[in-house]
């Protein structure tokens, strides 16, 4: 997160908004918590330009439970609904839907290891699918897609955990986006939805209503007692984004740290290597592996006492991982690149 957002949290955190206690001791139903949550979603519409035909829900459970609450809110019995694999993250979503909805993998990466997106050229998508669900960012392969895929009109869902706000979005080209808070937002536990408003029709089947997104919607994320400590670290990092010149300046400076990166990688002669397709490449999470894999251990202690933290792949890929979320200033990446530089002087 970003260090501007969390100074202002821990100073506000004992006496919020002149309330003489903390957010979290607020009650939602008070007037300025309900302020702040407006206001919240007031910037985060600002920021992504969402049009009014979608509604903007602060839910919670993570974005695992929208892989199960997806399918409950936008499928009814017998429907099925395509999905592209792309990634650890499509394989969970994928997995998590199948009990409520016919699965139709329209495309997969798997065969390629997730090292490319599948071709365009090969999906093979169901007009009358329920919707269309795929991972613009796949937080642990490293890929991710630079164009929003073409459905026709069946609506398009993205899972969009590890890379929204990173760049301006054209919202109406889709029908639900989701993101789990830890990356780009605020505290885990907290999930930001945008849906567009004829998608809360839908029947889906039948569940309790605290998971159905209409009755979100009707009472304003506010069915139960919200995330409201979430809610209120997003709403500080919306105007963070805000302060720094909105979602070009994030792309600017996203699309800056990760060219950055990937060229010390792509000119190290094989030292540091990224398998990555180019056109594929993430701007978030950048996996990068040593060219000898004894060397890991000695690179992750060194870096760490370099204040350089969790380099540490994901144990399903093994290597490095560097995830260059907004919050992460270029600075960082030149002192990764320079350490990295310097670790293959000394280990060569
Ligand atoms: N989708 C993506 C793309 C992710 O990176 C993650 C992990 N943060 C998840 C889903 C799962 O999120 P959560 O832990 O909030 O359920």
């Amino acid at each position: 997160m970003p260090v501007d957002v969390l100074e202002r949290a821990a100073r506000e955190l004992p006496d919020w908004d002149g309330s003489g206690a903390s957010v979290m001791e607020q009650s939602h139903r008070g007037k300025r918590f309900i302020a702040m949550a407006a206001q919240a979603e007031a910037d985060l519409r600002r920021l992504l330009t969402v049009p009014d035909d979608y509604a903007v829900l602060f839910l919670q459970g993570g974005a695992t439970q929208q892989f199960a609450l997806i399918p409950m809110n936008l499928a009814g019995p017998g429907d099925s609904a395509d999905y592209i694999d792309s990634g650890h993250w499509s394989e969970k979503a994928i997995s998590e839907a199948a009990p409520y909805v016919r699965v139709n993998v329209a495309a997969s990466g798997k065969h390629d290891a997730y090292r490319r997106l599948p071709a365009r050229d090969s999906w093979q998508l169901d007009p009358h699918a329920a919707y269309v669900h795929y991972t613009p960012n796949e937080t642990i392969h490293g890929v991710e897609f630079h164009d929003i895929p073409e459905v026709g009109d069946v609506p398009l869902v993205a899972d969009m955990s590890s890379n929204i706000l990173s760049e301006p979005l054209d919202v109406s080209r889709f029908g639900l986006i989701y993101a789990g808070a830890q990356k780009n937002i605020g505290p885990s536990g907290l999930v930001v939805m945008i849906i567009r408003r004829d998608l809360l029709q839908r029947a889906g089947r039948p569940m309790a209503r605290i998971f159905r997104y209409a009755e979100q919607a009707a009472h304003d994320s506010m069915l139960n007692t919200p995330n409201t400590w979430g809610w209120y670290l997003a709403g500080l990092t919306f105007q963070w984004l805000l302060a720094q010149g909105g979602l070009e300046a994030m792309a600017g400076r996203n699309r800056a740290k990760a060219e950055r990166l990937y060229r010390a990688i792509d000119g190290s002669g094989g030292y540091y290597r990224n398998r990555i397709e180019r056109s594929a490449r993430s701007r978030m999470n950048i996996p990068f592996t040593l060219h000898d894999s004894a060397l890991d251990a000695v690179f992750l202690q060194e870096s760490e006492a370099a204040g350089l933290l969790a380099l540490k792949g994901h144990k399903a890929l093994g290597g490095m991982r560097a995830s260059l979320y907004n919050a992460v200033p270029l600075e960082a990446v030149e002192a990764l690149v320079e350490f990295m530089g310097d670790f293959s002087r000394r280990h060569g």
